[in-house]
């Protein structure tokens, strides 16, 4: 991953200084704006990693400026307010600001929050899952599509669900209950019955023969697994 950049919208010289002398120790690219129009004037032209926002500022607020980043990204935005003020806290928090600090704060504190929603941000993008390709069947999470031999198969959500988790996990068995407790999410209240179904008609859908799957098998006795 390249070095994080951060951007500062501080008007207070001295609280901007040590922020920014803290984050760069932490190892981040760092650049510090002092009012708001620059602010909103720097990210029309740039996007950086993550925004920390002073509530109160010259020019335009910290609430306008992230009112008007929440309309055009997703781009991560701790916001410092400056009283202990609920209200200022919540709405912040309501117009999509990730974190916040008050003032004073530490800027010790403030790197692990930085750090923080970073990670977070991290996490989430790496769970944008892959499709995954067997010989001739591409399964894509994120279309929600099963293709085999080029041709669209159209499975219903679970049926997707049940064969994603599946082709994740290739030659691994699982057990009804097992199966149950991923795909459906509540194993107690369902019965094992309804896998054996659902396989039925995933077969019949992606088998060349349903009656002698090379896919889709049975583990006798115990569940089933993808096959290679
Ligand atoms: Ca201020």
């Amino acid at each position: 991953m390249n070095i994080p950049e951060i951007l500062i919208v501080e008007d207070e010289p001295s609280i901007a200084e040590v922020v920014e002398l803290y984050l760069r120790r932490a190892g981040y690219q760092v650049q510090t704006i002092l009012d708001g129009n620059s602010a909103i004037k720097k990210l029309e032209s740039h996007l950086p990693d993550l925004v920390i926002l002073d509530v109160m500022l010259p020019g335009v607020d910290g609430y306008s400026i992230l009112r008007w980043i929440r309309d055009r990204s997703d781009l991560p935005v701790i916001f410092i307010t400056a009283r202990r003020d609920e209200v200022e806290r919540i709405a912040g928090l309501e117009l999509g600001a990730d974190d916040y600090v008050v003032k004073p704060f530490s800027p010790q504190e403030l790197v692990s929050r930085v750090r923080a929603v970073l990670r977070r941000i991290q996490r989430e993008d790496n769970k944008i899952e892959k499709p995954i390709t067997f010989n001739d069947m591409t399964i894509d999470p994120q279309m929600h599509l099963v293709t085999l031999n080029g041709n669209e198969i159209i499975l219903t959500n679970r049926e997707f669900d049940l064969l994603w988790l599946l082709v994740q996990h290739p030659r691994q068995v699982f057990t009804r209950e097992q199966l149950l407790e991923r795909v459906w999410g509540n194993a107690a209240y369902i019965d094992p019955g309804t896998v054996t179904v659902h396989l039925r008609r995933l077969r019949e859908k992606i088998e060349k023969d349903p009656s002698m799957p090379t896919r889709l098998i049975t583990v006798w006795g115990v569940g089933y697994k993808f096959e290679l």
